[in-house]
């Protein structure tokens, strides 16, 4: 998404009333391999075309996919080797990490992908249990590391504004590209400044499920079924189930 400046409005009595001018933007970015690397013939290092489903190098060789080509630094001859960290069929071994959130807050997490958490047996839901309350009410981050295939992957074990249980993939400090963002401090926070909030909080007006739909050219193009909450499992229903 580009950059782009927003108008927050809430309608107050018939009103459109200015609430705030926002500037938003990707907030911190992985660069792409694409961008930095080409992909060349092993054989001259030159940047072959790709025509009739080959990649014909100037030097007279074909290659027939491009998992045949070296992959370089771009404008060098260094070569960007991927070895593979977890082989096909192996089992993929998280490990676990704790951080107190006030440290953990000096650093950037900035959403790579999220995904989704469930659980089959008893010890994964209690154990699973035990730590989302450490998350909620104990100030902690759980940070898990694991391989994927080619890349390690840096993940906090934690829960969505809904309240499910996720994997949010984070961009590794060290790969990300971090652009203008906003922080809030809360520790310096008043019961006058709780107060305003509350006050403030009264002129906007309450959200209903039809704020969380749209109406837009997909609706109609799309033949999508809506979220079941069938998917939807509670860790404590699996919990119950084991008593
Ligand atoms: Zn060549």
């Amino acid at each position: 998404m580009k950059q782009r400046t927003l108008k927050v409005v809430a309608d107050v009595m018939g009103m459109q009333t200015s609430i705030a001018v926002l500037k938003i933007q990707a907030f911190a970015t992985e660069p792409d391999l694409k961008e930095w690397t080409d992909l060349v013939c092993p054989k001259c290092g030159k940047v072959p075309k790709y025509s009739g489903a080959n990649y014909n190098c100037g030097c007279g060789e074909s290659y027939s996919w491009w998992g045949k080509l070296k992959r370089v630094i771009k404008g060098t001859v260094t070569e960007v080797l991927m070895p593979r960290l977890l082989g096909s069929g192996e089992e993929a071994v998280a490990k676990l990490y704790k951080m107190d959130i006030a440290t953990f807050s000096k650093y950037v997490d900035a959403t790579k992908e999220e995904r989704g958490v469930t659980v089959k047996d008893e010890a994964s839901a209690r154990n699973l249990f035990k730590l989302i309350v450490a998350t909620e009410k104990l100030g902690n981050v759980l940070i898990v590391r694991y391989n994927d295939t080619t890349e390690e992957v840096v993940a906090l074990l934690t829960q969505s504004v809904s309240r499910r249980v996720i994997l949010k993939n984070i961009i590794p400090i060290n790969l990300l590209e971090l652009k203008e963002t906003l922080k809030i401090d809360m520790s310096g926070i008043t019961e006058k400044d709780i107060e305003e909030a509350k006050g403030f909080l009264h002129i906007i007006p309450e959200a209903s499920e039809e704020t969380l739909k749209i109406n837009d050219y997909r609706v109609g193009a799309l033949n999508v079924t809506p979220v079941s909450e069938e998917k939807v499992v509670e860790l404590q229903t699996i919990l119950a189930k084991a008593k």
